[in-house]
């Protein structure tokens, strides 16, 4: 042994007890790290699992930590409102740029706007056909909805994967000459309404939700729905039988 290893190790003695047991240490501070990061890494993963998931399973979302919410009913209701496919792409046709309805839609449209424009009715058409992801977005990021729970915000909005305008069938009008009535429960005093009232039937169109729906849904004087074709009809088929249901009691 030289002098100089001599030395070395003589200064290895010299280092306190502490600090010799510093690489053991640093292991369990390492395995700690890992715990913290696996934590982490998992609790991220879980949260973003479950935001992606939200368009597919808004029942996990919007039941979670909620008693009696959210709880799809017998007849297959999420908070009043009956489930709707999405209407593929090769049936819905353009009503104007950024807004479609579904082909079987668009003529009796067209018809009945026609007809409304030639007795003095500015009939104009707010939405029609909207993507579940869409429907989503308007359901969960709405800045009037912040403050309300699901079940409150269902009233005047479906949840994604339940609403009517999912299927393109659905219209919502306005008074081209009181937009200030847009979307609101006083569109029904406009001439548009009660022009709708008297004649959408005609063009096979029905208000989706009346005042007092057995749905449960507020009252959309606006939004009507096409019911002119076997295939509409399949579709609202459950929400018709629920309003018959409520005409016999
Ligand atoms: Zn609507």
């Amino acid at each position: 042994m030289s002098k100089g290893e001599h030395s070395e190790s003589n200064n290895f003695s010299e280092i306190p007890l502490a600090r010799r047991l510093s690489p053991s240490g640093r292991i369990s501070s390492s395995k700690f790290r890992y715990v913290l990061f696996g934590t982490v890494f998992l609790t991220l993963f879980t949260v973003f699992i479950s935001i992606n998931l939200a368009p597919n399973q808004s029942i996990n979302i919007l039941t979670k930590g909620r008693k009696n919410i959210g709880k799809i009913s017998k007849d297959g209701r999420l908070l009043g409102h009956f489930p709707y496919p999405e209407a593929s792409t090769k049936n819905l046709k353009t009503v104007y740029p950024g807004l479609k309805v579904h082909k079987n839609t668009f003529n009796a449209l067209a018809k009945m706007r026609s007809v409304a424009a030639s007795e003095g009715i500015k009939l104009i058409v707010l939405s029609g056909y909207r993507s579940i992801n869409l429907q989503k977005e308007i359901f969960y990021s709405n800045k009037s909805f912040r403050n309300q729970i699901a079940i409150e915000r269902a009233k005047v909005s479906a949840p994604p994967g339940y609403s009517e305008h999912s299927t393109g069938y659905a219209v919502d009008f306005g008074d081209g000459t009181m937009r200030d009535t847009d979307f609101e429960v006083s569109f029904e005093k406009t001439p548009a309404f009660l022009w709708l009232q008297r004649n959408a039937a005609k063009y096979h169109f029905v208000l989706s939700f009346p005042k007092g729906n057995p749905q449960g849904i507020s009252y959309e004087p606006w939004h009507w729905r096409f019911e002119g074709t076997v295939e509409a009809l399949r579709q609202f088929e459950p929400a018709n039988k629920l309003q018959i249901k409520k005409r016999l009691k």
